[in-house]
């Protein structure tokens, strides 16, 4: 059967978004898979920000990079690393390229995510069990994190100033750590509140011992077993819990979802499934461009801080590079480039009715660009240029990159941001790119590994 002139017609003018999986050539298909083994390993490698930032810096080496500090002298051919603060980490390499001229590529992710915090006096015991209190970071459906094993990381700065890490619950034989949720028999109260309210900050209070002590003079037998475990295995007493980050995380490891493995399963996706393109890309490049990764932290509670991409330590580290290389900085960020890369929400067809489908990033359907962001109408949102949008358009369709464009959900379903509107106030155009995640924020996250892959093959294409 021959195609009519009406079917040749809409194949020529209108627009369908296309998935990966199927349009990927045998090759390509192999590099989906093998490209998703390297990104699981990095996930049960970084389960905070501190470690994500670690890897990067021996994944950096391991490539040739060398660190860089603030006033070091850098030049053309340069690949380099800086650290900020163990948790936040930008690698670049530096371009033969006219930086006034081209600017520089920037790829922004970051590396924290949704966890519960553990307060700075946390430990009690009550009833035959020991708990820390905690402090939830970010945005989190509380109920989600009650009744899974949980694993404790962090560092904690002693007395004597000597800081020591943390990780407990990641290894087989290691024991993890529980929120107590209440049973259905008695839940009848619970289940008819609402969903925010059925478990409250105050309830999420991490069970970690219920051995007492062998003294019977002593009072809280079973706080003082923890603490003496704490004090045998890490130097620690109570009052080092004043000193300390320490964060109760999902316990569980990056797995395969689906009979054919098609999908992720894992903790901490957002942002790491962009963090891990960028890494590699930058690593992998080998353009003219100077190019930059910065892998921040704290964009979960707002970017601030000193290792938030509202830091002016990107900024100094920018303006250091332009300056080494005789370029006016002001020109450098006015003729930059950025992809602000964060992950965005995945069509959900059991949750049909927030979302637009028609706008909505569709699961291994390629990275997904959101031009704008924000809540209601674009509030809080950089919007980037239909000229920048081309642009980016332009560099990926030169590399076939399959790719598609998104919005969070219907436009008064609710909204959200990320940093690309601090890099776009730098006077760099920013737009976002990132891949779509299925139940985001919830301790296990889902994702495509064909929309992996193709935010890495993005990123290639951008920094080119
Ligand atoms: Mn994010
Ligand atoms: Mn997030």
């Amino acid at each position: 059967m021959s195609e009519t002139k009406g079917q040749k017609l809409a194949g020529e003018l209108s627009y369908k978004k296309k998935n990966y999986f199927e349009t990927a050539n045998e090759a390509e298909k192999r590099e989906i898979f093998s490209y998703a083994e390297g990104y699981k390993a990095f996930l049960d490698a970084a389960k905070t920000e501190r470690e994500a930032c670690a890897y990067a810096v021996s994944y950096a080496k391991k490539r040739g990079f060398t660190e860089y500090r603030l006033g070091d002298p850098v030049k053309a051919g340069d690949k380099k690393y800086f650290v900020n603060r163990g948790k936040s980490v930008v690698l670049f390499c530096v371009g033969g390229n006219n930086p006034e001229e081209d600017g520089f590529r920037i790829i922004a992710s970051h590396i924290d995510a949704p966890r519960i915090d553990i307060k700075q006096n946390p430990l009690y015991e009550d009833s035959g069990m020991a708990f820390l209190k905690t402090h939830y970071y970010g945005g989190i459906k509380k109920y989600q994190w009650t009744a899974i094993p949980l694993a404790l990381h962090g560092a904690v700065v002693l007395k004597d100033g000597k800081k020591i890490e943390i990780s407990v619950g990641e290894k087989e034989s290691d024991p993890v750590f529980y929120i107590n949720d209440l049973l259905p028999h008695l839940g009848g109260d619970q289940m008819g509140g609402k969903a925010n309210k059925i478990i409250e900050g105050e309830q999420l209070n991490v069970l970690v011992g219920g051995l007492p002590y062998d003294d019977k003079e002593v009072s809280e037998k079973i706080k003082l077993s923890v603490l003496s475990y704490l004090f045998e295995h890490y130097g620690m007493c109570e009052e080092d819990f004043l000193s300390a980050e320490l964060s109760a995380v999902p316990a569980f490891r990056a797995r395969d979802v689906g009979f054919d493995r098609a999908l992720i399963g894992a903790y901490g996706h957002d942002d790491r499934v962009c963090a891990y393109p960028a890494l590699t890309a930058v690593a992998d490049q080998t353009g003219e461009h100077t190019v930059f990764a910065m892998l921040v932290d704290k964009e979960e509670i707002g970017s601030e801080g000193t290792t938030g991409i509202q830091s002016k330590v990107y900024e100094d580290l920018m303006e250091e590079v332009a300056l080494a290389l005789g370029a006016n900085f002001r020109k450098v960020r006015a003729a930059s480039k950025c992809l602000s890369s964060d992950v965005t929400a995945a069509y959900d067809p059991n949750f049909a009715g927030v979302y637009e489908k028609m706008n909505s990033a569709i699961l291994s359907a390629g990275t997904a660009m959101c031009k704008f962001t924000g809540a209601r109408g674009k509030s809080g949102s950089n919007d980037a240029s239909a000229e920048f949008v081309g642009e980016v358009r332009k560099m990926f369709a030169e590399d076939g990159v399959v790719w598609q464009t998104a919005e969070l959900g219907k436009v008064d379903a609710g909204g959200g941001g990320t940093v690309a509107k601090f890099v776009a106030n730098l006077n760099i155009d920013t737009v976002d790119l990132g891949v779509p995640v299925i139940s985001m924020h919830a301790p296990w996250e889902v994702v495509s590994k064909a929309d992996l892959y193709s935010t890495y093959r993005a990123f290639l294409a951008f920094l080119k």
